[in-house]
């Protein structure tokens, strides 16, 4: 008999959902990981045979699943959640939101919220999240300490805020960034153009030509609402989509987030440029922004990816729900109770997400080879039995708070629900500091 490979941890799951084969669950399985890595997913009984564990985890009655993909966030803007409910997104966005930036905006600001939201985020089980906001080194820093994997979209305006002065600022500030950043195994650095509205030509154009030349990802609010696409309109002739087109902005590497307003020619604009849509059903619901049309996009072969904003307005980074509500939507919006069946809003919430990142040959299933980035989550409450399917628990009762293990590239940030790389305590006391503050 040959001896036993060596391998850091075992997990033993009584499901493991690898996302890729699609439609796939595997029993009674267990997955080996070897410098963070995924080495072997076998039964568990050869498993046992087969290899010579530092470290065994045995979870009875969960499901292991890749960690989920936030695509799109505001970190930060946790610290403004319920801050100011209840409006449309222009009334929000100029008489609250942005009063309340240029008051309070600060490095600890950013620090403190990114931290808040990614101990959210990981008990809820998030394991890589698209950031766009301010500040971007301590986004960085404060995800690299917690050991969370980030996309950090520098934000660009054509105003000052205190994070930058005006565009050729924040892009420079972004770039040295990037520059730091460059070969770091869990960050990396794209552009945030903040929204069509909020950006002339010019600096789109030199943002275009920045990312071709660097070849570096586009993250933008883009068709958000019916008013933004009119306004454009009127404003330039055409639809936001066409512009960014015609300003050298699709490409497959933009992530094009909300698009709640699309006509046949954006469909054809985006399937043929490659980019990729984020998907925010809460936000989109509670500002009363409209609908995207999920099935449309994936049936005409368009990526989309799933995303929760910030907790300014959703008001939770708690991916569960936005699965459970991003696969309600799709039905009801497209009328066909198949679209976007469980096992794909779990794809959408994984695989879907890194890709948009471009993270998907690193992340997004459970495959030898891959970063071993993945969940734990707890069937075993009473809501979820009986279990017939594990896809289907997780998207239509489960939640966030059912999720019990996190680990990335094989370093655990949570085990049995107690977080490993960020101190929970320390965070919602901070929290509660910033809310006498803002009083
Ligand atoms: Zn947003």
């Amino acid at each position: 008999m040959p001896s036993p490979e060596p391998t850091s941890l075992l997990i033993k799951a009584r499901w493991i959902i690898p996302v890729e084969p699609a439609q796939r669950v595997f029993e009674n399985c267990a997955l080996a990981i070897s410098d963070g890595v995924i080495q072997a997913v076998v039964p568990q009984r050869e498993a046992e045979k087969r290899f010579q564990a530092d470290t065994t985890i045995n979870l009875g009655h969960h499901v292991l699943l890749p960690g989920l993909v936030n695509a799109h966030s505001h970190a930060a803007m946790s610290l403004l959640r319920g801050y100011a409910d209840d409006l449309p997104l222009k009334t929000w966005l100029e008489q609250h939101i942005w009063p309340a930036e240029s008051r309070w905006l600060s490095e600890d600001f950013v620090r403190d919220g990114t931290g808040l939201a990614m101990a959210e985020m990981v008990k809820t089980g998030t394991t890589c999240f698209a950031d766009m906001y301010y500040f971007g080194e301590q986004v960085a820093q404060a995800a690299q300490q917690a050991r969370m994997r980030c996309h950090v979209a520098f934000s660009v305006l054509d105003f000052a805020t205190p994070g930058g002065s005006g565009p050729d600022d924040y892009i420079r500030k972004g770039l040295a960034l990037r520059d730091e950043y460059r070969n770091n195994d869990l960050i990396q650095v794209g552009f945030g153009p903040h929204a069509p509205y909020t950006l002339s030509d010019e600096p789109l154009r030199k943002i275009a030509m920045l990312a071709n030349e660097t070849d570096t990802a586009i993250h933008i609010h883009l068709h958000e609402t019916a008013q933004e696409v009119a306004d454009s309109i009127a404003k330039y002739g055409m639809r936001p989509l066409e512009r960014l087109h015609k300003l050298g902005l699709l490409t497959p590497s933009t992530q094009c987030v909300h698009m709640t307003q699309i006509n046949d020619s954006d469909t054809q604009l985006l399937r043929d440029s490659g980019a990729h849509v984020v998907h925010c059903p809460t936000a989109n619901l509670k500002l009363a922004s409209g609908f995207c049309p999920v099935h449309a996009l994936q049936s005409a072969g368009i990526n989309v990816a799933l995303g929760t904003g910030g907790a300014a307005s959703n008001n939770a980074l708690d991916m569960f729900s936005e699965l459970r509500l991003a696969a309600l939507l799709a039905k009801g919006v497209s009328g066909d109770a198949t679209a976007l069946d469980a096992h794909a809003a779990l794809r959408m919430a994984t695989l879907d997400g890194a890709r948009a990142l471009g993270l998907d040959n690193t992340i997004g299933s459970l495959e030898v080879g891959k970063s071993a980035d993945l969940i734990a989550v707890d069937l075993s409450h009473t809501g979820a039995q009986p279990v017939h399917q594990p896809a289907s628990q997780l998207v239509y009762t489960a939640s966030g708070q059912h999720v019990s293990h996190a680990w990335v590239a094989g370093r655990a940030l949570m085990l049995s629900g107690q977080l490993q790389t960020l101190n929970e305590r320390e965070l919602t006391g901070k929290a509660r500091w910033w809310q006498e503050q803002m009083k």
